[in-house]
């Protein structure tokens, strides 16, 4: 029951509606039975004086209290109050009602001033048979007498009593029917605007629950059209994000799978075929056999080659491999590179170049940014035709960066005069299994990730990789890895 974020909504709306009413009521009852104890109070102020006036016409009249309060009881009736007479010390001398004729009071007529600008006391006092009343005292002896210490005239006190018929019970019932009937309109209009804020809240959250539903079913096709600027505007925008990501790296997925079947399908049809030849004796020469093994040698080769690189970037990808943090001296680093590409360099009628001054050390691993500038070098040296150029440059840079004040890096360029790559492939470049033009390469071709792998190496190290290119000019890569900060 009210499992559903709507119902809940709406059943706390109400809960917290009734009570808000019933406070409402309650607070409103209390002041109005106030208000009403008041009125009694004031209607009994306006009888007491004539009534003292009246008391005392009477008394000087020499009649006994009795006689008195028979004469004020048509007008007690009337009136729907009680009247008692009543000595200083508070004993009754006569009632309207007659039961209390000769008992005490506990009216505090001991308090009524002298003043005769405010010559009453009022109160409320329990009766025996137990129900409460309000009541107005003062003197009915004229105050010029009982002043001057005229002892013939017995000082007497009227009391008014009333019953607070007005009490709370009775403001209920008064009230009762108006504040239910306000009550249920303010329920009926407080429910429908719960119904509608609850809608307004709950509606966006199932439709984004029903598309998580879909996703989970493997139905990738979900964008939420949720603009609210509230936090569920919020949660959709960032759903929408969640599922362009989601749906990017499935995509990624499927074009790895593909393009590692891809690559390992070339070499193995190859090995297939040559192992073949040599199995039903189409190779049937010596010379042919020879050349059907060397071929499936190399293939094998390459297969491992792509294995190897594979792990490697996955091993990098998922931090698997720790990069080392030691000083490297750049300018060893890259001659030692450069004179392993000599003999091929001369080989291929290319002239190879190194232009290093002495370098700040760098943090990293040395092994893995051989591995990067090997890369570079390599495919400089595979796309540059003979009598063409290859160099390796390094300089120190200093910037002014944001935050870090001056900042120190190392770059290094190889740069070539080869082929240089087409503009519309340069954004490409780094991508996985990347390449510009299969055929291009011919043998000895990689399989698109070597840069891959050379920029995720790089990025550990904290620095970046960039590329230009003119296509038939060359190409120019530049490597940029931030210097230790020396400390004096
Ligand atoms: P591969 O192992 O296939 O060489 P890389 O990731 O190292 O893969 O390079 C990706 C592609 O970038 C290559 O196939 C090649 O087309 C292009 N490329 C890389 N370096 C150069 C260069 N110096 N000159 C021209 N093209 C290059």
């Amino acid at each position: 029951m009210f499992t559903g974020l709507r119902a809940r909504l709406i059943v706390s709306y109400i809960v917290i509606i009734l009570i808000c009413l019933v406070l409402v009521s309650l607070a409103s009852i209390l002041l109005l039975s106030r208000f009403q104890a008041k009125l009694v109070f004031s209607g009994l102020n306006d009888i007491a004086v004539p009534t003292a006036f009246r008391v005392n016409g009477l008394l000087q009249r020499d009649l006994t209290p009795v006689e008195i309060v028979e004469l004020l009881k048509e007008q007690a009736e009337k009136q729907e109050i009680r009247i008692l007479l009543l000595t200083p010390r508070g004993q009754v001398l006569a009632d309207t009602q007659d039961d209390w004729t000769g008992k005490q009071a506990r009216v505090a007529l001991s308090e009524i001033p002298k003043d005769p600008k405010t010559p009453y006391v009022y109160g409320s006092l329990t009766t025996p048979s137990g129900d409460t009343q309000l009541y107005v005292a003062l003197s009915a002896t004229p105050l010029r007498l009982a002043t001057e210490g005229e002892e013939s005239q017995r000082p007497v006190f009227v009391a008014l009593l009333a019953s607070p018929r007005r009490g709370l019970r009775t403001v209920l019932k008064d009230v009762a029917n108006r504040f239910l009937q306000a009550g249920l309109v303010t329920l009926v209009v407080s429910l429908i605007l719960a119904l509608l804020i609850a809608r307004s809240i709950a509606n966006p959250l199932q439709r984004i629950t029903a598309a998580t539903e879909e996703i989970a079913r493997g139905n990738y096709d979900q964008a939420l059209d949720i603009t609210s600027p509230d936090e569920v505007g919020r949660l959709a925008a960032s759903f929408n994000a969640m599922v362009h990501e989601v749906k990017a790296s499935r995509q990624a997925q499927r074009d790895f799978v593909a393009n590692v079947s891809h690559e390992l399908k070339t070499p193995l049809t190859s090995i297939q075929g040559f192992s073949q030849a040599i199995l039903d004796d189409t190779a049937d020469d010596e010379v042919s056999r020879y050349r059907a093994v060397e071929i499936i040698g190399s293939e094998a080769n390459r297969m491992s080659r792509l294995v190897d690189e594979l792990l490697d970037l996955a091993r990098i990808e998922s931090g698997q491999i720790q990069m080392l943090r030691e000083p490297v001296d750049l300018a060893q680093m890259l001659e030692s590179c450069v004179e392993k590409f000599a003999l091929r360099a001369r080989e291929g009628n290319v002239e190879l170049v190194l232009d290093v001054p002495a370098l700040p050390l760098v943090t990293g691993d040395k092994d893995r940014l051989d591995q990067v500038f090997t890369n570079l070098l390599a495919n400089a040296l595979k796309y540059t035709p003979s009598a063409g150029k290859v160099t390796v440059k390094a300089q120190e840079v200093t910037k002014i960066r944001k935050k870090v004040g001056l900042a120190s890096t190392v770059e290094i360029s190889v740069t070539d005069t080869g082929t240089g790559i087409p503009p519309e492939d340069l954004s490409h470049i780094f991508e996985r299994f990347y390449q510009v033009d299969k055929s291009r390469a011919g043998q000895d071709r990689g399989a698109g990730l070597g840069l891959t792998i050379a920029r995720q190496i790089v990025e550990a190290h904290e620095g970046s990789i960039s590329v230009e290119s003119v296509r038939d000019l060359g190409t120019k890569f530049t490597v940029s890895l931030p210097v230790v900060k020396r400390s004096y």
